[in-house]
């Protein structure tokens, strides 16, 4: 069987299926192959399922701090198995949805494993045993990424998880060793310690988060501490030997960490196996990425790739922007490439962390003399109202010829809520507005977003509060 579309798309992710969705919008005839359900990494086994379960760590926090509020309630008790059940509940009803709008858009889904011809030909081997090939003018390839672990990790479901595993648990250990301080370790460490398990997060790296912001990473690794979270940096791990109940992970000239399950979380690879490239020209560089363009043109005439698959921040809403520059190359417009280096980054640990652009760090080092602006969430009414104090807000300004703050470069905050207070942050960065211009705009009253309000407007030497 042979059937034609504008556009075939490998992958159904974030990355697919935003293409799917945009070229759908334009209307271009699409074709999505994907093997599992829509909705890829980030919707069943990534971004969904984990912030659910760190909610379900927050509303246990909540429960057992009411007395302060003077509401009485008994400690409170996890049954990790009704978590679970609403956790999945949530990631059926979004894909609910998202099969809905792209059967609006007259996206045909065909399931099955894709994988490219060559000459804008993709064959199909159904997951019914069919075969199709599909004739496009343009292919998107969007097969996204798996998990890596270490040697003498191997996954095995018992011992050692993954984040797949780790988010289909049915019940929590008692102890935990997360392996990896990035972003997904760190979510892991903090929702398993404030459901009650006892986290150690061994990091290579001489610090956690490495990459952000000093005195961001900082926040959150003085609050793992005051949470019992036995944080060790500059580890080693080589192996681990399990006993009848637990397991010993070992260091390299250290001592064992003992605990009852192993999180591995030191990144992704990319899935370009998947796709049968051998031989079609499209080149894979040694890690397994796509090679692409600034516009995700991957080395052959009419393919594109975008997503988890390409060597960018390997972020859902990265791929989104990367299916809408694709598409529109695909149309012959004239797409703005995506800035990597300003991209919103959010981490939903507690206290959760958000930024766009140069940590004070990377602006030095980019050759800015900078003018830095730090406030904190304890002097934020809100933060008081809600309980929740941790954190602060650092803006980063060029500093101009006159000595004056200038251009935002960067925005980093640590605290409540932040993750939903980037986004004037992130546009001041990405409209390279400046100091003077960001200050004239007002921040509603009592609310956390002052804070950032409040950042700004010190650097023009008249800050209201501080
Ligand atoms: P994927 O989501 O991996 O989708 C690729 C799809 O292609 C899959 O459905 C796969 O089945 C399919 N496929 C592969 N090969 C073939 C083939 N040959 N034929 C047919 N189908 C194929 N990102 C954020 O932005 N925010 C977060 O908070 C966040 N949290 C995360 C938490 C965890 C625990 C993890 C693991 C990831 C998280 N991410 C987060 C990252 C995010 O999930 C990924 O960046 C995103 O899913 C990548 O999208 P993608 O479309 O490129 O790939």
């Amino acid at each position: 069987m042979a059937e034609s579309h504008d556009v075939v798309i490998i992958g159904g992710g974030p990355g697919g299926y935003a293409a799917a969705l945009y070229g759908g919008a334009a209307g271009l005839s699409i074709g999505m192959v994907e093997r599992d359900r829509v909705g890829g990494t980030c919707l069943h086994r990534g971004c969904i399922p984990a912030k659910e379960l760190l909610e379900t760590a927050h509303v246990y926090r909540t429960v057992g701090n009411a007395g302060s509020f003077g509401i009485s309630a008994s400690e409170p008790t996890i049954d990790f198995a009704t978590a679970q059940v609403r956790k999945q509940k949530v990631v059926d009803s979004v894909t609910k949805g998202l099969t809905g709008v792209l059967k609006a858009r007259k996206v045909v889904t065909y399931a099955g494993t894709g994988t490219y011809k060559g000459n804008g030909t993709v064959h199909v081997e159904g997951n019914d045993g069919s075969n199709t090939e599909l004739n496009a003018d343009a292919v998107i390839l969007a097969s996204g990424s798996v998990v890596r672990t270490l040697p003498g990790f191997d996954i095995d479901g018992r011992w050692v998880l993954a984040s797949d595993e780790v988010l289909a648990m049915e019940d929590l250990p008692t102890s935990a060793a997360v392996i990896g301080g990035g972003a997904i370790g760190c979510e892991f460490a903090s929702m398993l310690a404030d459901l009650g398990v006892q986290v150690t997060v061994l990091e290579f790296l001489p610090k956690i988060l490495p990459g952000l912001d000093a005195d961001v990473a900082a926040a959150v690794q003085r609050s793992f501490r005051r949470r019992d979270i036995d944080v060790r940096t500059g580890v080693k791990v080589t192996g681990h030997s399990p006993g009848r109940k637990t397991t010993k992970v070992h260091i390299e000239g250290g001592d064992d960490v003992e605990v009852e399950r192993i999180v591995v979380s030191v990144g992704r690879t990319p899935l370009s196996s998947s796709l049968g490239l051998d031989g079609t020209g499209v080149e894979v560089d040694e890690r397994g990425f796509v090679k692409v363009d600034a516009t995700c043109r991957t080395t052959v005439d009419g393919v594109w790739a975008i997503g988890d698959l390409v060597a960018t921040p390997q972020l859902a809403h990265v791929g989104f922007a990367e299916a809408i520059v694709a598409i529109q190359d695909i149309l012959g417009e004239d797409p703005v490439p995506v800035q990597y280096d300003r991209v919103p980054w959010c981490i939903y640990c507690r206290p959760e962390v958000a930024f766009a652009g140069h940590s004070e760090e990377s602006a030095r080092e980019a050759g800015y003399d900078v003018v830095v602006s730090t406030h904190h969430f304890r002097a934020n009414s809100r933060a008081q109202i809600i309980d929740d104090v941790e954190g602060l807000v650092k803006i980063i300004a060029a500093k101009g010829k006159d000595g004056q703050a200038g251009q935002i470069l960067g925005v980093h905050m640590v605290g409540p809520w932040v993750t939903e207070q980037l986004s004037a942050g992130y546009l001041a960065v990405n409209w390279e507005a400046s100091v003077d211009e960001v200050a004239q705009f007002i921040q509603p009253h009592p609310t956390l977003s002052e804070l950032f309000g409040e950042s700004v407007l010190a650097l023009t030497g008249r800050g209201l509060h501080g």
